[in-house]
């Protein structure tokens, strides 16, 4: 097997931005993909496309089980479908932390526990989940958000250890700012969208926002053999924003 050839892979929110760059670059390395995602309409072959809420359990184990049935089996999951929330503690109400966190947080769980029995049964087994800066980096305006993103930190972590000696290794990609649709829809909301894109731009030392591209890069390196050694990480592909 090559780094890629032949290896069964899963990515949620495949359809846009992140998930749809990393699910075309693993396609493009010789990987079987199949993107689970609310809206899959927009995917097309080799890609397989599996509808599914990743906050509504049923419909993710039946789009795993589709999918790995699809695949003949999985090798990877990358665990990427994600909201965004603006705003400090005061703004967001109750129900609106449980509707990210259900999203971000338990979306990831209800999904890589669907995933795990597939997982078990691979020879090179990998979880990739989206996390980011946020996570870490206690940036202005969005508490929510930004908790969401402490919590996959922590479970990637902890499902790292859990499954090491099941041969899963569990790692995660901590994204900047990255030029996506969701990122678009970002700018279109605010007051000055060409001020808006030139403070994101400015707070990355590299003066420009991340390319989708480059965060399908670092989660096709931990979702291969190439990184076989590696559990427990976050890679950060951030444009120097933490570390410079
Ligand atoms: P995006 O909006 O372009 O794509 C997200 C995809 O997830 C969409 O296809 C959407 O349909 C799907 N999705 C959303 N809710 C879903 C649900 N309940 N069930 C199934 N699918 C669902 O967003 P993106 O910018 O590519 O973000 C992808 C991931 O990257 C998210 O986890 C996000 O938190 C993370 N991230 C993004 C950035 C950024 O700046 N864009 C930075 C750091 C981390």
């Amino acid at each position: 097997m090559s780094d890629f050839e032949g290896l069964r892979a899963l990515v949620t929110g495949g359809a846009s931005g992140i998930g749809r760059a990393t699910a075309e670059l693993l396609a493009a390395r010789g990987a079987q993909v199949a993107v689970l995602d609310l809206d899959p309409s927009t995917v097309d072959e080799p890609l397989l496309a599996y509808r599914a809420d990743v906050t509504d359990d049923t419909s993710v184990r039946q789009a795993v089980a589709a999918a790995a049935a699809g695949l003949g089996g999985l090798d990877v999951l990358v665990n990427n479908a994600g909201i965004g929330a603006r705003g400090t503690v005061e703004d967001n109400p109750d129900d609106e932390w449980h509707r990210v966190f259900d999203v971000n947080v338990l979306g990831m769980v209800r999904t890589a526990r669907a995933c795990l029995p597939h997982l078990r049964a691979s020879a090179h087994a990998a979880i990739v989940n989206t996390c980011s800066v946020a996570a870490t980096a206690g940036l202005p305006q969005r508490a929510l958000y930004s908790a969401t993103k402490g919590a996959v930190y922590s479970l990637t972590l902890a499902m790292a250890a859990d499954h090491v000696r099941e041969g899963i290794r569990v790692n995660c990609v901590n994204p900047g700012t990255v030029d996506t649709p969701w990122v678009g829809r970002l700018l279109d909301a605010a007051d000055d969208p060409a001020a808006e894109r030139a403070a994101l731009e400015a707070r990355q030392p590299t003066g420009r926002l991340v390319d989708a591209a480059e965060v399908a890069g670092a989660i096709a390196y931990l979702a291969s053999p190439l990184s076989g050694a590696t559990t427990g990480t976050a890679l950060a592909v951030d444009g120097g924003m933490q570390g410079l």
